[in-house]
């Protein structure tokens, strides 16, 4: 008798279960954008064309919001809904369906919807008079859902509805905007970031299929961040975690600061990804962290960004001892330091110019701890090295090989060159570690004006000199490098070894046409709603010296431009590329497996996707 009512519990429950998930069409309170327009008078209202009209289920009234940006309707559903489906229908007017292009269904648990994860966007309208429906990949249960419209689209929208069964769902999968991670951004009062001293509070969601699925839900702040790239219409943004996160599960650094860097003028998107690259092959001690992800900043879509490492010091980033205010005296006062050669020094609070006019800017110890000692000792530090460089005191007591460390330093020049980096000296990070007299250059950093991207010195291959003696430098830093790369006698063997070293590390155009496919195939899905969202391939953006129609097109011009520029170089040092191609496996050299981010991976699993490293020879294999 006991088994029997068991099973009976069983089928009352199975049918249970299958009853509460029938997905019906949702009703609720609506909730919206209070301010509506009244287009016969294109005056704010609250009684035309309002938030409730997109659920009147009436096609020939919509709502329209006065704002024209980041606005919305939807339902307060009462209780905790699993969404299946979400419909729409566009306004009864020519624009009507064009406005709900990259319109964005979201779900929430709070009524100011600063939790809300994306449902679904609309990739594809439908015509005046009809229905769209979307799926909805979601396991979480919401109360709040509502439909955002598209940036300048005044929300526009006849109709929207939701679908789904009463649950609280759980959160074993939620889906993304693309197969990228989607960071997903809310500010208090959806306040859109506007400038880079005001931190705008937030809650920040990540979504990833690492792991198996991850979801990352914290406080913070964002701000705007970068110099030139901020003038762009998709704007660069840096966000604060309240507390030290790993972003994604596979960031070497546990940090409260990282940036979305926009790429606007990159029309591959990618360039700073394969700079990264050549920087690790180049075996740079630090190479920041950087992976493609959508973004999505209070509901509306901003396109594919490339989230990577603020750069700063803190372990897993530049990894050198961070000083105290305690620190002025002793070894103590000798670091660690991190400073940037910057020709927008002058813009910083903690900055000076140096013995021979280089502007350098103090980026840690931070402008608000560092002591007036620890500012004397590193400007005095720099100079030191800047006068004997000056002096041309190229070798024995008194070089300036005793501060100014060299294989980083040419080392970061190659990768500049060789990606033809305009801003290899507008911009050049240096750290000095504490007991060590040494200034290391690096990390490398801002690559959309390399790869044949700057019309100032286009095309690159055909210039018959270094890259950096056509392009602007902060200050002096032009003559500096100049005098240390080429008045120095003993440089030029150390370039030739250290390019020797590069080429034989994997440094190769085969390798590269690899990696960039590789990167490609992440990105098509995003790129392609990147440039619906950014309708620039075909014009000029910054310094485009070339327009394109087809994204890949964009690409195809970087995998040439870096095969011919490893010729070049090859050429200009001398150096014979057939032992680079023919060098053999080393086969007791020991076998080391990374993913396409450059990190290590100890444990491959079947079916990834990997770089096998053996001795000098890096391949693209799946494991
Ligand atoms: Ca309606």
């Amino acid at each position: 008798m006991k088994r029997y009512l068991l099973f009976l519990n069983l089928i009352i429950a199975c049918w249970a279960v299958a009853f509460a998930q029938e997905s019906v069409k949702l009703t609720g309170t609506v909730v919206g954008t209070a301010e509506s327009v009244d287009y016969s008078t294109n005056a704010l209202s609250y009684t035309v064309n309002t938030a409730a009209m997109a659920h009147d289920g009436d096609l020939s009234t919509c709502f329209a919001s006065y704002a024209r940006s980041y606005t919305y309707t939807g339902l307060d559903l009462c209780d905790k809904y699993v969404i299946t489906k979400v419909g729409w229908s566009p306004r009864n007017d020519s624009l009507g369906p064009n406005r709900l292009v990259l319109g964005m269904f979201e779900g929430a648990n709070r009524e100011d919807f600063l939790d809300a994860v994306p449902l679904y966007m609309i990739t594809q309208s439908c015509s005046i008079g009809t229905y769209g429906y979307g799926e909805v990949d979601c396991s979480r249960g919401f109360r709040y859902v509502r439909y955002v419209g598209p940036s300048d689209a005044r929300c526009n929208v006849a109709e929207v509805e939701f679908y789904g069964y009463r649950s609280d769902g759980d959160d074993s999968h939620i889906g993304r905007i693309t197969n990228l991670p989607t960071v997903i951004i809310h500010t208090v009062d959806a306040e859109e970031p506007y400038d880079k001293e005001h931190n705008i509070v937030s809650q920040i969601t990540v979504l990833s299929d690492d792991d198996g699925g991850y979801i990352l839900e914290a406080d913070g702040t964002t701000r705007l961040r970068g110099n030139a790239s901020l003038q762009f219409d998709k704007k660069p943004y840096r966000i604060k975690f309240e507390k030290k996160q790993h972003i994604l599960p596979d960031t070497p650094a546990k940090c409260k600061k990282w940036t979305l860097i926009n790429n606007y003028g990159d029309k591959t998107l990618i360039r700073n990804c394969i700079a990264f690259e050549v920087s690790r092959i180049a075996g740079m001690e630090y190479t920041p962290y950087c992976r493609l992800v959508d973004v999505v900043l209070n509901g509306e879509y901003k396109g594919t960004y490339q989230l990577c490492d603020q750069v700063e010091v803190n372990p897993g980033r530049i990894e050198i001892d961070e000083m105290t205010p305690e620190d002025i005296s002793g070894e103590a006062l000798t670091g660690g330091y991190f400073i940037e050669v910057d020709a927008y020094a002058d813009q910083e609070v903690s900055w000076f110019n140096s013995y021979s006019y280089i502007p350098v800017t103090i980026k840690s110890p931070e402008d608000d701890a560092i002591t007036s000692e620890q500012r004397t000792y590193i400007e005095d530090h720099f100079n030191d090295m800047d006068h004997r460089v000056y002096d041309s005191k190229w070798s024995g007591d008194g070089s300036y090989r005793e501060i100014l460390d060299m294989p980083s330093f040419i080392r970061h020049f190659l990768i500049g060159e060789v990606c033809g980096n305009p801003d290899t000296y507008w911009s050049t990070y240096m750290s000095k570690r504490r007991g060590d007299d040494l200034l290391r250059v690096g990390p490398v950093w801002d690559f959309d004006l390399a790869m044949d991207n700057d019309s100032r010195i286009y095309p690159v291959n055909n210039r018959s000199n270094w890259i950096y003696k056509s392009a602007s430098a902060a200050g002096s830093m032009k003559t500096f490098a100049n005098k240390v790369l080429e008045a120095d006698p003993a440089s030029t063997e150390e370039i030739y070894q250290i390019w020797s070293q590069m080429r034989f590390s994997g440094l190769n155009a085969d390798y590269l046409d690899e990696y960039i496919d590789s990167l490609v195939d992440e990105i098509n899905a995003s790129q392609a709603l990147n440039f619906k969202r950014w309708p620039i391939l075909n014009r000029y953006v910054h310094l485009n010296p070339k327009t394109y129609s087809t994204y890949q097109a964009a690409v195809n011009d970087v995998k040439s431009f870096m095969r011919k520029r490893i010729t070049w170089i090859d050429n200009k040092l001398g150096f014979d590329p057939s032992g680079a191609r023919s060098v053999a496996i080393d086969s007791d050299a020991p076998v080391e497996y990374y993913n396409l981010q450059g990190m290590r991976v100890m444990e491959p699993q079947k079916g990834m996707l990997l770089i096998k490293r053996q001795g000098a020879v890096a391949t693209k294999i799946i494991y």
